[in-house]
């Protein structure tokens, strides 16, 4: 599997807590005592302990999902021992019926009270043979990842070394099938140091070694531990696997860092706000999933009470992070993106700003790429809509350049009229355009498609068929208001004086593209956070009416008016948006769009929320608004 193929919850903020550290609190008041305080934190994930006779019940794990939080069970003995796989593989099937994917098997391996009997020699090869079964019988059921032991940040056995060995074992003894279907369990702990200890990993911190820190130097254990687990991984696989947390945060009155000042209530509330910002914001790497902060609550005799947030009962504790965490903006965090995000390009001629190789050949991040052609394409002057739905037309080029190259395989595009003009001259206002739509994508039936388009036309715009051989269904003939009489250019898809005329009378950029492209969706880096049903019911004055028919899983229906942003998500938090209108032959307000695969969407617009099932046939939804209630 890819990344962005393993699962994550609806509007996924990556925020994430460990439940209780035992296995005694998950008796249906517990669940209804927090239920509001985690969906106040925004808490997208929660981590919990099981043993093979404590089991996390069915309705404690339903109740979870239907919060939309994503459950990591935490399958945890006292001590390392070995575990009967058929009783591990019937309780993880149940599991995975109920909804869970994500499972790990003991916990701290690399710790000496973890072990009834400590020897440091060969400890991961000895650790390997209790594992490998116990990923063999998680790998064999549907719909589990099997997460590698979550180890101790440093150990009496280092960490990284550990996780080293146990990479090599899996290998070694064939068993690298696994790597399919494998995530990595961390516990990347602030403790007292700042948030970028660490930051760059062992290539920019080689000096780092085991136990031993130099003077200037930093080194893994801290809150940037997944870039050095990142890149040890990627030395052994040759590619990232996700890194699912199960614990981490700041705990109050740690000192590990002498030169740090100890960590106070004040402290874990501003660094703790700061670790959800950075991973909303899109500012940590794709691989690493979740946060998981220890500890939401636990008993007063517990040894962790120290760090507990809230009382068994739910009295926060640590009143200070509990209202800095509420109070916090919640965003679902940028998806990954299932394309690359750069862009190799052929320079002809080569500006002379650029250092390009011999070959001509440069690779640029995608984003930066459009920040050079806006300007070419389309110019400074041009009103911020025309812009932006220009911006979006030229990233659906681009990728469907980089899936399937315009020149040969060692470049996806060139620099000139060929493909897209581009210089690296950047400008403020195209530059605001490129970020106002940072990531979005035209997609045609779940893929990328290539948008194309031209100087103006006249009148109305080509069906691609009657100027190329090839008919695309996105690329029909639409009237235009650009106001020429001639055709300049090749008249297919967006035309670009006419898109500047539409912005001028106040249209938007997403109905420019569903204006020039026939059933176009735009695919959304962020998805949306979906109401709760309760709400939906109460707020919304909208209803839905579904005709199933044999047939492809399209998703077609209409609005009473066109112009309607209509977003939809799958259970997983991918998105895409279309718009009322964008499909003419389903009436004034028709759209459709291709389902990407089976399951339930989320289908939001203007203050409606509807749930949809989807399986391998297609639905025309008929949307009304329900007729006012008057008072008598
Ligand atoms: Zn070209
Ligand atoms: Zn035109």
């Amino acid at each position: 599997m890819k990344i962005h193929e393993y699962p994550r919850p609806p509007g996924d903020t990556g925020i994430g807590l460990h439940w209780f550290p035992d296995a005694h609190h998950y008796r249906p008041n517990d669940l209804a005592a927090f239920a509001p305080e985690l969906s106040a934190l925004g808490v997208s994930w929660l981590a919990m302990v099981s043993d093979l006779d404590h089991t996390v019940p069915e309705r404690f794990i339903r109740g979870l999902r239907e919060l939309g939080i994503e459950p990591i069970v935490r399958i945890c003995p006292p001590k390392v021992v070995y575990l009967d796989p058929e009783r591990l593989r019937e309780l993880c099937r149940r599991y995975a019926s109920w909804g869970v994917h994500y499972i790990h098997v003991y916990r701290e391996p690399n710790m000496r009270d973890t072990w009834a009997q400590w020897d440091p020699r060969a400890l991961p090869e000895r650790f390997m043979t209790y594992l490998l079964p116990c990923l063999e019988t998680l790998y064999s059921i549907q719909g589990l990842i099997p997460l590698l032991t979550p180890l101790a940040p440093g150990g009496d056995y280092d960490d990284l070394r550990f996780l080293s060995w146990c990479l090599d074992i899996i290998i070694r003894l064939g068993h690298d099938y696994l790597f399919d279907k494998l995530a990595i369990g961390i516990q990347n702990y602030a403790f007292n140091k700042s948030l970028t200890w660490g930051e760059g990993g062992p290539v920019r911190w080689p000096c780092a070694q085991p136990y031993y820190t130099p003077p200037g130097c930093e080194d893994h254990v801290g809150f940037r531990l997944f870039e050095w687990y990142d890149a040890l991984v990627r030395k052994r696989i040759g590619r990232s696997l996700p890194l699912i947390c199960c614990e981490n945060g700041l705990l109050i009155g740690n000192v590990e860092h002498p030169d740090f000042p100890p960590v106070d209530a004040g402290l874990h509330a501003v660094r703790t706000v700061e670790i959800c910002r950075l991973t909303m914001e899109g500012h940590l790497p794709d691989y690493l999933f979740n946060n998981a902060f220890w500890l939401l609550a636990c008993e007063a005799d517990h040894p962790a009470v120290a760090d507990r947030w809230y009382t068994p009962g739910g009295e926060p504790t640590l009143p200070l992070t509990v209202k800095a965490l509420k109070e916090a903006e919640k965003l679902p965090r940028p998806m990954p993106s299932p394309w690359p995000q750069e862009i190799t390009m052929l320079l002809s001629p080569v500006p002379d700003q650029v250092q390009a190789e011999d070959d001509k050949v440069i690779t640029l991040p995608l984003e930066e790429y459009l920040k050079g052609v806006l300007p070419k394409e389309l110019g400074t002057e041009a009103p911020k809509e025309a812009l932006k739905a220009m911006a979006v037309a030229a990233r659906g080029y681009a990728v469907a350049a980089i899936l399937g190259p315009r020149h040969g395989h060692h470049a996806a595009v060139c620099n000139t009229r060929h493909c897209q003009v581009w210089s690296p001259n950047h400008h403020p206002v195209t530059d605001q355009a490129v970020e106002d739509t940072k990531g979005r994508v035209p997609i045609y039936g779940g893929r990328p498609v290539a948008t194309y388009y031209f100087g103006h036309c006249d009148g109305h715009t080509r069906n691609s068929e009657d100027v190329w051989r090839q008919a695309l269904p996105y690329c029909r003939s639409v009237p235009c208001l650009c106001g020429y009489e001639s055709l300049y250019g090749h008249g297919v898809g967006l035309c670009q004086r006419g898109a500047v005329e539409m912005a001028r009378r106040g249209v938007t950029w997403p109905q420019i593209l569903a204006h020039y492209y026939t059933g176009l969706a735009v695919w959304s880096p962020r998805s949306v956070i979906t109401p709760t049903l309760s709400e939906v019911s109460l707020a919304s004055r909208w209803e839905m009416d579904v005709e199933r028919h044999p047939g492809p899983p399209v998703i077609a229906g209409r609005l009473p008016s066109p112009g309607i942003t209509i977003t939809m998500a799958d259970e997983w938090g991918n998105a895409i948006q279309t718009a009322s209108g964008s499909k003419a032959q389903h009436g004034e307000g028709g759209f459709e769009v291709m389902a990407w695969g089976a399951g339930c969407y989320t289908i939001t617009f203007l203050d409606a929320a509807f749930q949809l099932k989807m399986d391998q046939q297609g639905v025309f939804l008929t949307f009304r608004r329900q007729a006012p209630i008057l008072r008598p």
